[in-house]
């Protein structure tokens, strides 16, 4: 409009400038907006660590130590509370001492660099007794801000991953992350065996929390608890507490101070749990085995058990075992196994936490899944050199007693 004012020349040279500095700052702005998606797209992480509860924050810690630099280690998680033991379990009472926890945080050089309150009450607590799980929760919770505080963070849940030119494609809705190596700290949920019989389900995640639980139960309820290991105890325990009328607890092994509800033979070598600890395994020896409640029945889980018990229950409570999240869509590559040894489930691709737990020989023929912190930093610091190897394993190079994947997590009783 304004060049209408002027002769032709001079409009000419006007709207020449005009058009040539149109030309030049829709250049520049359309070099901005390309050169910001290639930096968001173009930059190629070291590590993806998919996954932020302790499993993941654990990888982290064990990255660092091995010197793995912070702009090379970018992290997911749709929360960042420390997972589901973050989100649900702190009023739990842990199964092991607190000396176990304060020996977990010595155990990683990067979680050093958190002196917080939270941090100073871990170290303070009576290392031979068991508290409950907020006490390791806190201080994991001011790790993991830490840590968010030095590396690159995404809120959000992975959707797929691709392995394409040597690294992985991470997808997070329409967001898309690079990162040569990615580690899939998953984690795993309660396991529902819908069992039709009883219609109303109290969630694990709340029944394992004695005050949630009490303001569900009512007196007149018949309870059943399905699994024999360790939170399963603990729930009976909670119900003998409460005023409700009866408990049933259906269970596959007898107690032991094992946590052998799922023990299996599998190619020859025994699937075991950890042993019933702490607050657990006192109400199990004190109370259960000597005296127990006289409203708690203790069957062994068949059909004729359930279809003899399960029509008089009112609530069912499962607490029998944990399975693996949904997994991200992999393309590029078909998992279908990992190996729980070193945790490799495909090329430059890694499991870690109560998702991918390690199988432990225990000697004599028995193995473990290993899925206390301890035991996952353990591993982190055992297999991390190794993920960090350019070539790293051949990822075909799995046991073939873990091919069935998808079975691996099933067996995972707390
Ligand atoms: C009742 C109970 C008591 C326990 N007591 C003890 C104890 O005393 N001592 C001990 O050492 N251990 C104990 N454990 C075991 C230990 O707490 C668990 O093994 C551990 O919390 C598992 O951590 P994780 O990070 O592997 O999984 P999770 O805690 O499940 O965390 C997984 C995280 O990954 C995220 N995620 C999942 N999918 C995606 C995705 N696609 N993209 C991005 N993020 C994703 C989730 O949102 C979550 O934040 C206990 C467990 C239970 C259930």
């Amino acid at each position: 409009m304004v060049v209408a004012d002027y002769t032709y020349g001079q409009r000419n040279i006007m709207s020449i400038a005009m058009w040539s500095g149109w030309v030049r700052l829709r250049t520049q702005v359309l070099f901005m907006v390309l050169s910001m998606a290639v930096s968001a797209y173009g930059k190629v992480y070291k590590f993806g660590i998919v996954g932020f509860g302790p499993g993941g924050i654990i990888a982290a810690g064990a990255l660092l130590d091995a010197g793995v630099d912070l702009a090379d280690i970018i992290l997911f998680d749709p929360k960042y509370q420390v997972g589901r033991m973050g989100e649900y379990y702190g009023n739990v009472p842990a199964n092991n001492s607190g000396r176990r926890f304060i020996e977990f945080i010595g155990m990683c050089e990067a979680f050093q660099g958190v002196q917080s309150p939270a941090m100073q009450r871990l170290r303070a607590v009576d290392p031979n007794r068991e508290h409950l799980l907020q006490v390791i929760i806190d201080p994991l919770q001011d790790i993991s801000d830490y840590f968010r505080t030095l590396m690159d963070s995404v809120i959000g849940s992975v959707t797929d991953l691709t392995y394409e030119d040597g690294a992985w494609s991470i997808g997070v809705g329409d967001a898309m992350y690079r990162a040569e190596r990615v580690i899939l700290a998953i984690g795993s949920y309660p396991r529902s065996l819908h069992y039709d019989a009883v219609e109303q389900e109290i969630p694990f995640d709340l029944a394992i929390n004695k005050c949630t639980l009490a303001s569900i139960v009512q007196p007149t309820d018949t309870i059943a608890v399905i699994g024999g290991a360790h939170s399963a105890v603990l729930i009976m325990k909670f119900l003998s507490e409460l005023p409700i009328a009866r408990i049933i607890n259906f269970y596959r092994h007898p107690l032991y101070y094992m946590t052998t509800a799922e023990e299996q033979q599998w190619r020859g070598c025994e699937i075991i749990g950890d042993p019933l600890q702490g607050v657990a395994a006192a109400w199990a020896r004190e109370v259960l085995d000597v005296d127990p409640p006289g409203n708690l029945v203790r069957v062994r889980n068949s059909e004729t058990a359930r279809k003899a018990w399960l029509p008089i229950c009112t609530k069912i409570i499962y607490a029998a075992g944990f399975e693996r999240n949904v997994m991200p869509t992999i393309t590029g590559i078909s998992p279908t196994a990992y190996n729980p040894s070193t945790g490799v489930i495909g090329p430059h691709l890694f499991g870690i936490g109560i998702a991918f737990p390690e199988l432990v020989d225990e000697g004599a023929g028995k193995c473990k899944f290993a899925i206390g912190l301890r035991d996952f930093m353990r591993f982190a610091q055992r297999v991390v050199s190794e993920w960090m190897v350019k070539e790293g394993r051949p990822y075909k190079d799995i046991p073939a007693y873990c091919e069935r994947f998808s079975e691996v997590i099933s067996f995972t009783v707390l």
